[in-house]
């Protein structure tokens, strides 16, 4: 098997699984309890969000842990929302944005809110201008994602945060894809709230966090007992926090050499699929994207049939067409880069990890320049086009 959707999720690494081991058997206390067993589990979270606070160079009481990517997102937008009511509703997002951030968004367009969602460039880039001109007396919130999931692009995120401070206005990133990818300095870039997800960088499923900076009012999400200072109820997740801090630990311990690894092989592959395969579009920005994403369109071709055929010789992958997501509609964030419906729905994603190597690539370039061939052989727009070429 070649495992290339890394950014759907990753394998829990050995290392962050064996830390995680001794707190579902030996040290299963309730971090609230008074007895040593609770309150072993209570130093182990204390020490977990020191380490995760240290990589963003943040204070420890700032870190909240949550059940993962999805859940840090809503409670950004909505408890932002709600405790900045007395200051306006109106909240500027982006058109590519991950379906946590979009369909929060969307909810709380249903409770009143005002929503800018700002246009991104052929390489998925929002526009700091346009994003400047958005800003109204009554914006409470910019949130806009650190690096995309589907096409890899970096937004300039120094430069919004920037922007944000300057206007008065927060600023969250959705960092679930660049945070264990790429060193982030949160206060440098002025960054007030930051989503992260444990299993998109080798840690458990299940477990994230939400950095908030101490000067955001911001209320308590689930309600309940005085977990994660009040304002995220619930006996702590003890192994995932666990998890969630050793695969923080690993990935800034092994970034620098991952990266570069992940960097020539992504380069690599995306060559040999350009040189050799014709009608082919590399998605995304192309200097300014996560060292491990590449994203194809192939002209006259479903992406759906790709990934079975790829699936059929062990490759996974992924791709922004229509039955994958559950919906008939191919991605928000292709159509967003401009991308005609057709070419939106013959992408292939592909993520590599560090495990990954350059025999693996050979092969996933040799499968995919075949499978290319028989799909366009089957294609009957192929066919026509072949004929309108050759009239030519
Ligand atoms: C995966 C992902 C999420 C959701 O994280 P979960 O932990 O799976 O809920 C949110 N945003 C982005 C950009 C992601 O890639």
């Amino acid at each position: 098997m070649i495992y290339l959707d890394n950014a759907a999720t990753t394998r829990t690494a050995p290392e962050v699984v064996e830390a995680m081991l001794p707190y579902f058997t030996e040290y299963y206390g309730n971090a609230s309890s008074i007895y040593k067993l609770g309150s072993e589990s209570k130093k182990t979270a204390i020490s977990a969000r020191e380490t995760i606070a240290k990589t963003l160079h943040v204070e420890t009481n700032e870190i909240y842990f949550t059940a993962g990517g999805s859940e840090a997102d809503n409670w950004a937008l909505k408890a932002a929302y709600e405790a900045y009511q007395n200051k306006g509703k109106h909240i500027i997002t982006s058109k590519i944005e991950h379906h946590a951030v979009l369909h929060t968004c969307e909810y709380l367009e249903k409770q009143g809110a005002e929503i800018t969602y700002l246009d991104v460039d052929e390489n998925g880039v929002v526009d700091l201008e346009q994003l400047e001109r958005a800003i109204r007396p009554d914006t409470i919130l910019i949130s806009i994602m650190y690096a995309n999931n589907e096409i890899g692009t970096l937004q300039p995120i120094e430069e919004i945060g920037e922007i944000a401070l300057k206007h008065g206005v927060l600023f969250h990133t959705d960092a679930v894809q660049a945070y264990g990818q790429l060193p982030i300095d949160a206060p440098k870039l002025h960054i007030d709230m930051l989503s992260a997800s444990g299993h998109k960088l080798n840690g458990p499923k299940g477990v994230g966090f939400l950095y908030i900076n101490k000067k955001v009012r911001i209320r308590s999400f689930i309600h309940g007992g005085q977990q994660e200072r009040g304002r995220r109820a619930g006996t702590e997740n003890i192994p995932g926090i666990v998890g969630m801090a050793a695969a923080a630990e690993r990935a800034f311990r092994i970034m620098e050499e991952k990266n570069r690894k992940e960097i020539e092989l992504r380069d690599y592959l995306i060559e040999r699929i350009q040189k050799e395969v014709p009608y082919v579009k590399l998605n995304g920005h192309p200097t300014k994207r996560l060292p491990n994403n590449i994203n194809f369109s192939f002209e006259f071709i479903e992406g759906e049939s790709m990934l079975i055929m790829l699936d059929m010789k062990g490759i996974c992958a992924s791709s922004g067409s229509a039955c994958t997501s559950g919906s008939l509609d191919p991605s928000h964030v292709l159509l967003a880069i401009g991308l005609p419906h057709e070419k939106a729905h013959g992408s292939l994603r592909l993520t590599l990890s560090e495990e990954n190597t350059k025999e693996e690539m050979d092969i996933v370039a040799d499968e995919i320049r075949a499978i290319v061939d028989r799909l366009r052989n089957m294609s009957p727009l192929w066919e026509d086009f072949v004929k309108r070429q050759e009239r030519k």
